[in-house]
């Protein structure tokens, strides 16, 4: 067996009903506390918010909203939510909400006690943040997901130059995580479905990222099974509260998967068309990439592509791992069709004149430099020609 390495530091409190435990637990950190969402733009987030801002005061704790969160937060909102948190002098973070509002709460604990914004700590600038000064982080996840609760980054968008990047330190994780699926019943079919389709890509891209190894292929296997299993189910019936949980449960283990392995060029190139186009979703922008990214890479991985092309085609177990790794890219497109994400970049109004920008955007971000056959700068021209 290859050597790996396996690191996870946020405790993890999974199941229907978790969210009533908010309280006892915030109180471990402090009794002031800044709750981080995005605002209630829908009578079920309204009912939500009230729910948990009642468990959190019946623990005898003051809470301070910061409804200020945007999907694909920029630097702007990260620092409005800072100085929230400096003003009132919380003591805990907790992110309410996917990705953005958990991701927006790792962000507002760097900003709000370190001089400059978040974007001065990107993962690849130094100094990094300093572990004894951040405020403790809960995250409490509400999509199916980015798996944010369980990982050490935080993805923010720089509006004015155009690029999503990240800030990435172990000092990030956060100290304590709730998932609890009933949550997630609220959310609405397209952000089910490009939320559930981003957990997908974050256990396939770490069997094939070079970081992987032994205990993530276990979770992340059994993660693509289950998305192939219940996203579907999700998206027939909002309401299927079993088909939640297992999302739920399948987001859980991918975001350890890239926790500890990480992702290649798709989330590259998804990163880039988000941080040019914020209006399109981040799974909506990996649905995309998807199929030509399958048809670019199937031959540097056999194993991984036939693998996910059977868990998708059973049928495939009939023939051989070249010929079923051949067959990915259509059982992707399958998939994609399935869930009715089968998109292309003119669909989300991409003007085709910014495809070479987009390009060399794609290559800012290292991810896919992991890919296992790496592009180069024609060929991820190319690349994002076909997607187009
Ligand atoms: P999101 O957090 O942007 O939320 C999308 C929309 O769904 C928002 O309008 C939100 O209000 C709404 N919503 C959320 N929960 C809801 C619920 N229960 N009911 C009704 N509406 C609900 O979406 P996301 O896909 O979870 O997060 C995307 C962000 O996360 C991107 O910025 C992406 O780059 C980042 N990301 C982070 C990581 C990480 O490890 N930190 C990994 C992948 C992606």
């Amino acid at each position: 067996m290859s050597h790996f390495n396996y690191h996870q530091s946020t405790e993890i409190l999974f199941g229907k009903g978790r969210i009533n435990e908010l309280g006892q637990l915030a109180l471990k950190y402090g009794s002031k506390v800044l709750l981080v969402t995005t605002k209630a733009t829908v009578p079920a987030l309204e009912k939500q918010y009230a729910k948990v801002k009642a468990i959190l005061s019946g623990a005898g704790i003051e809470v301070f909203h910061y409804d200020g969160v945007i999907p694909n937060p920029t630097i702007e909102t990260i620092t409005a939510g800072a100085e929230m948190a400096k003003s009132f002098e919380v003591e805990v973070i907790i992110g309410l909400g996917g990705g953005s509002s958990m991701d927006s709460a790792k962000a507002i604990s760097v900003e709000a006690t370190h001089p400059g914004t978040c974007w001065d700590y990107l993962f690849y600038k130094s100094p990094q943040p300093d572990q004894t000064k951040l405020l403790p982080v809960i995250a409490v996840s509400t999509t199916s997901g980015t798996g944010s609760q369980v990982t050490q980054v935080a993805v923010i968008t720089n509006t004015r130059e155009r690029d999503k990047s990240a800030l990435y330190n172990n000092v990030l994780y956060p100290q304590v995580c709730i998932i609890d699926p009933e949550l997630m019943l609220s959310v609405p079919e397209f952000i089910t479905a490009t939320t559930g389709f981003d957990v997908l890509c974050h256990a396939f891209e770490s069997t094939i990222n070079p970081g992987t190894g032994a205990y993530v292929d276990l979770l992340a296997w059994e993660a693509i099974t289950l998305v192939a299993a219940y996203l579907p189910k999700v998206l027939s019936d909002l309401n299927n509260i079993e088909a939640r949980e297992k999302m739920a449960w399948a987001d859980t283990l991918a975001g350890l998967c890239i926790a500890n392995a990480g992702v290649t060029l798709p989330h590259g190139m998804g990163m880039a068309i988000g941080g040019m186009y914020p209006h399109v979703a981040h799974g909506e922008a990996l649905a995309i990439v998807y199929p030509v990214f399958a048809q670019f890479t199937y031959g540097a991985a056999v194993l991984q592509f036939s693998k996910i092309a059977r868990i998708l085609n059973p049928e495939l177990n009939a023939v051989t791992d070249e010929e079923a790794a051949e067959q990915s890219t259509a059982e992707i497109t399958k998939f994609l069709k399935s869930i009715k994400l089968n998109k292309c970049l003119s669909d989300v109004g991409v003007p085709e004149s910014e495809i070479e920008k987009l390009a060399d955007q794609c290559m800012v971000l290292p991810d896919y430099e992991g890919n296992p056959r790496v592009a180069t700068r024609d060929e991820m021209l190319e690349l994002v020609k076909s997607c187009y």
